[in-house]
């Protein structure tokens, strides 16, 4: 297995394993969130035109987004490696310019990973959750660590992890993937992954299927 969609709702460890498949299993992490973050960082042209969507919550629209990305695969020849997609696609456009992209470049995008987490368990690990401040690594409320060995911050809490918040971003989540869900279903490129458990647990459950395709 190549190259790989995640999805997964908030809260559902996609982050810890996209993390975990890029340190063991040697994939490359494709956040287009984090890509489009770092362009803004950068000040780049691209950069001032995505801030405009990101700061009012809006998508960056379909042509401008898959333009970018097509281009960042091949310009950092990822069409070969293997590839966690997250946060791209996000729509069916999307998917089948990235599709088509990879067979024109005799490449292919084998299946979407979907890590799955009922609403309560999504809202129980959001709402008790803390994040260092500055490197993000987030752990359970129940962590006793105070200050990071890495960053050296105090772990906090989101401010966007607070039930009324979370409710809205499950919403948001599902209304966005929804229609990807049912396309990678109808091409039976879904895959279905039950995200309750430890992240080992989970990592476990995905490595599995990704030895399907072996
Ligand atoms: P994320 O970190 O994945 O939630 O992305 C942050 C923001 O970047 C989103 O709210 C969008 O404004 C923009 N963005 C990231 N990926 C895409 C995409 N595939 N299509 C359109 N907009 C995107």
């Amino acid at each position: 297995m190549e190259r790989i969609v995640l999805l997964g709702p908030p809260g559902s460890g996609k982050g810890t394993q996209a993390e975990l498949l890029c340190k063991r299993e040697n994939f490359i992490h494709l956040s287009t969130g984090d890509l489009l973050r770092g362009e803004i960082t950068g000040k780049t042209e691209f950069g001032r035109m995505v801030k405009e969507y990101i700061d009012n919550g809006l998508l960056v629209p379909d042509d401008k987004i898959t333009d970018y990305v097509l281009n960042y695969l091949s310009k950092n020849d990822l069409y070969k490696k293997r590839v966690i997609f997250d946060g791209f696609p996000r729509r069916i456009f999307q998917s089948e310019a990235l599709i088509n992209s990879m067979k024109e470049n005799a490449s292919n995008l084998e299946c979407a990973v979907l890590i799955e987490l009922d609403d309560k368990t999504v809202i129980d690990r959001l709402s008790n959750r803390l994040v260092y401040s500055k490197c993000k690594k987030i752990f359970p409320g129940t962590y006793e660590e105070d200050n990071c060995s890495d960053c050296h911050q105090k772990l906090i809490k989101r401010t966007d992890d607070n039930t009324d918040v979370i409710k809205k971003r499950i919403e948001v989540y599902k209304a966005e993937t929804e229609e990807l869900i049912g396309y990678f279903e109808k091409k039976s490129m879904l895959k279905r992954i039950d995200g309750m458990g430890t992240s080992e647990e989970v990592f476990e459950r995905i490595k599995k299927v990704l030895n399907e395709y072996v």
